[in-house]
């Protein structure tokens, strides 16, 4: 890690969850702070859930720049903001938080961090009035829905295990002006046929369970689809590899563990995040 001096103005940035030892937001956000010579220093907090308003409370009076929030604190924080995005507000979640003169702002960057992942793999995909087929209705596939319709896609598909979540979901998105269905995740395959993205948003595939089969079978994946897994653990997905086979273009979900760090990196400092540098701290 590089080395850093800091002072009596070292301003602190934090990241509260439960675990936390794992998290690449350290490393990614403080080589981000030293290239552009920021005085400010990200670590990360066990914060257990009993503890979290102790450790708000901590961070808004001594003036922290802001926070992040991963599991299990992205919902519970929710109370403790005196404002949140309407982003956030819809998704029910927050992960970023600024102090701006003591008080809370929440945002949810994760949605928009998918998005410009794959505007940057894909600058020439243009998304209105195509259909898009996402496995999953969790916070992952409820933000990334958002953006989608924010993008204009015509017809969002969603695919859950259990429909009354994914139900729900569509409903909500309905609302602000989706062209949303929920379909049973036995009924996928069915349906990719004329869709331009599938998007996993499910954990299936993720470390240490990477050699379960894909949701959806190699077959199934006409070689147009454009195939996204949120999962960046590991890198190639037992949905990208078959995804690969079928000559399908691919995308894993490390870019948008950077953008959302980079979206984030701009709201506290107000700064162009130094996205090459970010992440270089990334796994490959
Ligand atoms: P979540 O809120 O817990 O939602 C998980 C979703 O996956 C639910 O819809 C769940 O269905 C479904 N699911 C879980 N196990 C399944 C199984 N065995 N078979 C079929 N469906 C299953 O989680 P999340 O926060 O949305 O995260 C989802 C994925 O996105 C995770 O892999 C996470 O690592 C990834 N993610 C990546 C980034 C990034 O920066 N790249 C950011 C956020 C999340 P039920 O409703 O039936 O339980």
């Amino acid at each position: 890690m590089q080395e850093r001096l800091y002072n009596g103005k070292t301003k602190l940035v934090g990241l509260f969850g439960y675990p936390v030892e794992h998290s690449f937001s350290p490393p990614m956000h403080n080589a981000a702070f030293a290239a552009l010579g920021l005085n400010l220093c990200y670590l990360a907090f066990n914060v257990p859930p009993t503890a979290l308003a102790e450790a708000v409370a901590g961070a808004r009076a001594m003036d922290w720049l802001g926070f992040n929030l991963t599991i299990p604190h992205k919902e519970a924080i929710l109370p403790l903001l005196d404002e949140i995005s309407p982003e956030a507000e819809f998704l029910g979640a927050v992960n970023t938080v600024r102090i701006v003169e003591g008080r809370l702002l929440g945002y949810n960057t994760d949605g928009e961090g998918f998005l410009q992942a794959l505007r940057q793999g894909f600058p020439q995909l243009n998304l209105a009035g195509q259909k898009v087929v996402i496995i999953g209705a969790g916070g992952a596939a409820k933000g990334v829905a958002f953006q989608l319709i924010k993008e204009g896609v015509g017809r969002l598909i969603l695919a859950n295990r259990t429909p009354s979540r994914a139900e729900a979901v569509v409903n909500a998105l309905n609302k602000i002006g989706g062209a949303a269905a929920a379909i049973p995740l036995a009924q996928v395959a069915g349906e990719l046929a004329d869709t331009t993205l599938l998007i996993n948003a499910s954990p299936v595939g993720m470390y240490p369970h990477a050699d379960v089969p894909p949701l959806v079978p190699q077959e199934a994946l006409p070689p147009h689809l454009l195939v996204c897994d949120l999962i960046y653990n590991p890198p190639q997905t037992s949905l990208l590899q078959a995804a690969r086979r079928a000559g399908c273009p691919t995308l894993n979900g490390r870019g948008m563990l950077l953008h959302q760090g980079a979206i984030a990196f701009t709201l506290w400092t107000g700064h162009e995040a130094p996205l090459a540098v970010m992440a270089a701290q990334l796994p490959d």
